[in-house]
Parts: structure tokens; C-alpha cells; sequence
């Protein structure tokens, strides 16, 4: 922030900076990007921001972001049901998704349970899950949360509450070919692919 730009351009580099991969440079660089651009340009930029807030909502049954009640792999009469992949975000379904190989469905938690940031199992969509389970009792669940601290420890609760509720569910884990600390959504489709197929029972 600095005491000779107008406060618009402040508050602009100011909101800009709290995005993530965003440091104060960075979002001084874009501010002044966009100073230079016509409104056409700005107007684009801010309807398309403006779309995400109107409309927009988790999908009924699998927490995906979505335009509908259910969102389209929900509504696929070609998806297996019977399978269900638990991810962290909706992020990760869109990996899972351009790797173009996995059949059935997916259940987006919202996160990993963090005690420290105050992320309990209410925080996140298990009870969906575990509602999932009652359904379809015969039932594959593939873990695929991010290998982190976080990541090991939720795929532990999750296994015993799945037990609880659906003894007969098998639970398998995708295979750790992620290295340790690195995101799903960010893993190139083949290495997907191989953590898909070299999935263990967990
Ligand atoms: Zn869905």
C-alpha cells in the first residue's frame, strides 16, 4: 500500500494480494495490468467473477460444485454407482476427470480433518457419505485424499466410520504413487490413472 496511488488502486492491490499464489508484487503487477485494460475488458473479468456467486451450488448428493440439484456425473445413467471416490475438493474430481478412465462416482468431503483449524467431521460432508453407504450396501470406496498428515488421519476416521455403518463396504486406497505433501489436483492423468489402478484395500 502506498500513500501516492489513489485508494482505489490500494484497495484493488490489497484484495488482490489475499489470492492464493498472489504475494503483494504479484498483485501489484495485475492492478496495474488491469489499469491499462477498457472497461469491455474489466466488465468481462468481473461478470465472470460476479457468475460464481449466483446460481452456484454443491451437488446434492456428491458435494460437487455444481448449476443444478445434482451435478452431471450424479445424473450419468452410466456411472457406477457402487463405486464411490472420496476427494478433498471439487478440484480433485476435475483431475480425476481429464485422467478420462475412472467409471464411477465421486463424494467431495470439503477438506481433511484439521483439529488445529477447528475442521471436525462436522465441518465436512461425512454424514453425506456415511448416508451414501446405508444406500448402496454393496459398495467400493476409493480413498483418494492428498498425502499429507492430515490426508492419513482422515482416511483412518473415515475407514472406522464406514465400518460402523456398512460392514460389507470395501475400502481401498489409492495407490501412493503421489509423493508425499502433493496435491491430486495437481498430478498429471497418467500418474492418476496408475494411483487408480494400483488402488489396496486399506
Ligand atoms: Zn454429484
Amino acid at each position: 500500500v502506498s500513500s501516492i496511488l489513489p485508494s482505489a488502486v490500494n484497495e484493488l492491490i490489497e484484495v488482490l494480494s489475499k489470492l492464493p499464489g498472489v504475494g503483494p508484487k504479484m498483485a501489484s503487477r495485475l492492478a496495474f495490468y488491469l489499469l491499462q485494460k477498457g472497461k469491455d475488458d474489466i466488465n468481462q473479468i468481473t461478470d465472470a467473477i460476479l457468475g460464481i456467486t449466483q446460481s452456484l451450488r454443491q451437488c446434492q448428493k456428491c458435494g460437487l460444485i455444481a448449476e443444478n440439484d445434482l451435478c452431471p456425473i450424479c445424473q450419468s445413467q452410466t456411472r457406477n454407482e457402487h463405486q464411490i471416490c472420496v476427494v478433498e475438493d471439487s478440484l480433485d474430481v476435475v483431475a480425476f476427470e481429464r485422467a478420462n478412465s475412472y467409471q464411477g462416482v465421486y463424494h467431495v468431503l470439503g477438506g481433511v480433518l484439521s483439529p488445529i483449524d477447528g475442521i471436525g467431521p462436522e465441518q465436512l460432508r461425512i454424514e453425506q457419505l456415511m448416508a451414501r453407504l446405508v444406500e448402496h450396501q454393496e459398495c467400493e470406496i476409493i480413498l483418494a485424499l492428498n498425502p499429507s498428515l492430515e490426508g492419513e488421519a482422515t482416511a483412518d476416521y473415515l475407514k472406522d466410520e464406514i465400518m460402523k455403518v456398512n460392514s460389507s463396504a470395501v475400502v481401498t486406497q489409492i495407490a501412493r504413487g503421489l509423493p508425499m505433501g502433493s496435491d491430486v489436483e495437481y498430478a498429471d492423468p497418467t500418474t492418476l490413472v496408475r494411483a487408480l489402478e494400483g488402488r489396496k484395500e486399506f
